[in-house]
């Protein structure tokens, strides 16, 4: 078949590109291909459909009608190599899709480490409604699961796990939790709160072997401890960019598929976006992969309108992550890790926030990490532009709300 668009990958990036270019021109095809079945639904939302906050059908972010409206053709099939010179691409069903402009929308899937027994039924990922489906039945009161890995998404499997009154084990191999996400002192802190909600955290400890009994359940191996038993697995430790299908092509890669300010690949009109894609940054970076939904929504939009001709140059991405678990309100944005190149301003216990930290150079605030209570999170939304914009800042923590109103709304309120 013949398309004027193909875009692979129904998600945050791909839909976010459909829709801009529809927005423009109703009668370009515009052929949107997905490996996963069904209509597009939210990887936000799992843990919260997970934990019992959230219906299963409020996944969804778009119905079945909304393709058909919008005059897509939806495909669904796994995308299996890609042809740049004779601009087609091949589904696993031998069909062949010959487009003129491509955007490669396929995010990334998780890895797994190189543990023994790691490929048994019952060792699960949450990355996917796939993995939902598979995690739902298990998620029984008084169950023992096993946790690998402490970043963002498995941190969120284990306080689904509290919540449905699981028995819960983190096992991380570093000797700390959420590395990118929050700094060593948020850590200290919600390391504290993970283990008051009765979770078993281990850092600094090593998964040796997974193995499985005839009753189904599991025998954890550790290295210097004692096994501990299972009666199902979820791994988190890291995902990897959904780029395997472009092996025979001439597109830069370096981990994600390489970018510029207008979505372009290296290939001519072949363009990529979101957790596939390393972009540019706020901060100058070139090439960063942020893997966060509000980024791949910016990029499909660059995308969109940039495959439309218009020449649309992205500004660069500002990583910002924000959940509730284990009681508190993590966050964080733009650059905040530790032994940064600049001045650190807390915000005084006082304020009843929690833990908030506040970084900033030259006048100019570069980055925030929130530990603490969702009253912070309006000064997380003000940041937002005065980081984006470099607006400059005095930092006096103690009128920070009140100087950001004023620098946001022009008025203090
Ligand atoms: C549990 C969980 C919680 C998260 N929480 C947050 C959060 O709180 N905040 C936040 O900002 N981000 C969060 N994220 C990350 C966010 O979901 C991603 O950044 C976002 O989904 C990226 O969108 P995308 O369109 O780039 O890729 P994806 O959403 O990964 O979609 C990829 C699409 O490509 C398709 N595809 C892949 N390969 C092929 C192929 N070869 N052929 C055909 N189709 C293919 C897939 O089927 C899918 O439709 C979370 C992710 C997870 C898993």
């Amino acid at each position: 078949m013949q398309t004027d668009v193909l875009i692979i990958g129904n998600s945050a990036a791909g839909l976010s590109a459909a829709e801009t270019i529809r927005k423009y021109d109703f009668d370009k095809k515009i052929t949107i291909v997905s490996k996963e079945s069904g209509p597009a639904y939210s990887r936000v939302l799992l843990p919260y459909v997970l934990r019992g906050k959230l219906d299963y059908d409020n996944l969804f972010i778009r119905d079945g009608n909304y393709y058909i409206e919008n005059n897509f053709y939806y495909i669904e099939g796994l995308i299996v190599s890609v042809n740049t010179e004779s601009k087609t691409a091949v589904c696993e069903s031998s069909e062949i899709i010959k487009y003129d402009s491509l955007l490669i929308a396929t995010g990334s899937n998780p890895v797994k480490p190189p543990i023994p027994g790691i490929e048994s039924e019952g060792v699960y990922h949450m990355w996917t409604k796939d993995d939902l489906d598979h995690l739902m039945p298990h998620f029984n009161k008084d169950k023992r699961v096993v946790v690998i890995g402490s970043g963002f998404v498995s941190l969120q499997a284990a306080w689904s796990a509290v919540c449905k009154g699981l028995k819960v084990t983190v096992i991380e191999l570093a000797d700390r939790i959420m590395p990118s996400v929050i700094d060593n002192k948020g850590a200290e802190i919600l390391t504290g709160k993970i283990k008051e909600c009765g979770v078993d955290l281990r850092i600094d400890t090593l998964t040796l072997a997974i193995k499985k009994r005839d009753d189904g359940t599991f025998v954890i191996d550790l290295k210097d401890q004692s096994s501990i038993e299972a009666d199902f697995i979820i791994v988190g430790t890291g995902v990897k960019p959904n780029t395997s299908f472009l092996e025979e092509t001439d597109i830069d890669i370096d981990r994600g598929i390489c970018v510029n300010r207008y979505m372009q690949t290296s290939v001519d009109d072949v363009y990529a976006a979101g957790d596939v894609a390393g972009g540019p940054t706020a901060f100058g970076d070139q090439h960063q992969i942020h893997a966060l939904w509000p980024t791949a929504i910016e990029m499909g939009k660059v995308a969109g309108m940039n495959i439309l001709g218009k020449q649309f140059v992205y500004e660069g991405s500002l990583n910002m992550n924000v959940t509730q678990m284990y009681d508190m309100t993590v966050a964080s944005m733009g650059q905040f890790t530790d032994n940064l190149d600049c001045d650190e301003h807390l915000m005084p216990e006082s304020s009843g926030m929690g833990y908030l930290k506040i970084c900033a150079k030259d006048d100019q605030i570069i980055g925030a990490c929130l530990i603490g209570k969702t009253s912070a999170m309006k000064i997380f939304g003000m940041l937002r532009p005065v980081i984006r914009l470099n607006k400059k800042l005095k930092v006096d923590i103690t009128r920070l709300e009140s100087d950001l109103q004023k620098l946001t709304y022009g008025v203090a309120h």
